[in-house]
């Protein structure tokens, strides 16, 4: 149509949002910030030649950096911030009986779909908790510009993430969030996604040399992060940093060493189930990733065969690291490329000293000055959502559109 030269939505289809991203470095009066997703730096590598699953967290910030970016943010911070609202709101559930048990997850946009398309009946039981980036991408445009004295109005947002449904999920409609807080007519929480795949062609578009890249950290206010965090970019990794936190929440304890290496939600397989006794309560939980896996279970729950407490569930195979817009090579294993990705998260999170969301202090900082308390007023309306029942709309082009963009890693 005639919007092909200039919609930012047509982009999508190309794929080459970061185009727009280049145009806006080049306007002084814009801010450009970009954040990054968990598993991105367990495969940029990749496409510069390196190692499979190689960890380039410090050259990935410094690429940006060079490529003229203003701030360079973390995605996993917002993975904290995900965390402690999510895992509040299971233990509401499960002490208060607020809404039904289980509790799903909600960082994947092809996974809400996936339920608002064919299981509606199931929406009560998604986290109302936005993803990382749905919770990035408000924050910024509020807390971190008050903070910088930056006219929320000139910020432009990107998100580079490893997956291509997100390009879907930051144009729904509620991603707003900030400019109602703000009272202003027409800003989106975040504006663009690229992928990791996009990033490194833009890179080599600039001939600009990755390996030898020396590295580089992240702003404040928003760069700091949680082993927790590190691991979201993984299959069970949700699970698990979720569990971390709930455990000290209801029992006032440190979490067990267990809950630092819980080896029942790690690994390669498609379903996982566990339980964990979290003080007098046994703790019932799945991790799935496929919606086919997903839909099995969806129907073991519902006739009754299954209960459990909290199910993660990831569309791409071993979670985001698998992601559509990550790294592919015909000529690998997909599946031990993915486990090396994989192995690369955990080894990072276990090196690290803080490995709990809710001790990570850029967390605690962004609470004390403005969200207040998880589940707070302020922090529902910025950081958590609603679903739709897509059921009798079902949008067809749409649903092929989504099928195009997640899991072709
Ligand atoms: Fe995107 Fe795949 Fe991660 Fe879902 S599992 S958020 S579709 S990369």
């Amino acid at each position: 149509g005639q919007c092909a030269n200039v919609c930012p939505v047509d982009s999508i289809t190309e794929r080459y949002e970061y185009n727009y991203v280049k145009e806006a470095i080049k306007d002084p009066d814009k801010v450009v910030i970009v954040s990054t997703s968990p598993s991105v730096r367990a495969a940029l590598g990749e496409e510069f030649g390196m190692p499979d699953g190689s960890f380039v967290q410090g050259k990935m910030v410094a690429l940006l950096r060079k490529l003229g970016v203003n701030f360079v943010l973390d995605t996993n911070f917002a993975a904290d911030l995900t965390i402690m609202e999510e895992a509040s709101e299971l233990i509401e559930r499960v002490t208060k009986n607020t809404a039904p048990l289980p509790q799903f997850t909600s960082c994947c946009p092809a996974w809400i779909k996936y339920v608002e398309t064919y299981y509606p009946e199931m929406i009560p039981n998604l986290s109302t908790a936005k993803s990382p980036i749905g919770m990035q991408g408000p924050t910024i445009k509020t807390f971190f510009a008050k903070k910088k004295g930056i006219n929320p109005e000139n910020i432009v947002n990107v998100a580079l993430t490893p997956c291509t449904a997100k390009k879907f999920e930051i144009r729904r409609n509620e991603m707003n969030a900030a400019a109602k807080y703000l009272g202003i007519d027409d800003m989106r929480d975040m504006d663009y996604v690229i992928t990791t795949r996009e990033l490194a062609k833009w890179a080599k578009e600039e001939n600009i040399d990755f390996a030898s890249l020396l590295d580089s950290d992240y702003d404040d206010f928003m760069g700091e992060a949680s082993g927790a965090a590190v691991i979201f970019g993984n299959t069970g990794g949700v699970m698990e940093a979720a569990l971390r936190t709930a455990y000290e929440y209801i029992t006032k304890e440190k979490s067990p060493e267990q809950l630092l290496n819980f080896t029942p939600v790690r690994g390669y397989d498609g379903v996982k189930e566990a339980t964990v006794k979290i003080g007098e309560l046994d703790v019932s939980i799945a991790v799935i990733y496929g919606t086919a896996n997903a839909g099995k279970v969806i129907e073991e729950i519902k006739n009754g065969n299954k209960q459990y407490h909290f199910v993660e569930v990831m569309t791409c195979p071993g979670g985001c690291i698998g992601g559509g817009g990550q790294p592919k090579n015909v000529m690998k294993d997909k599946d031990e490329v993915r486990k090396a990705r994989i192995q690369s998260l955990y080894t990072k999170d276990e090196a690290m000293i803080i490995r709990k969301s809710h001790e990570n202090p850029d967390i605690k900082r962004v609470y004390e000055e403005f969200y207040g308390e998880p589940l707070s007023e302020l922090a529902e309306k910025m950081l958590h959502t609603s679903y739709e029942d897509k059921s009798k709309i079902l949008n067809r082009k749409g649903d092929k559109e989504m099928g195009k963009w997640v899991c072709s890693v």
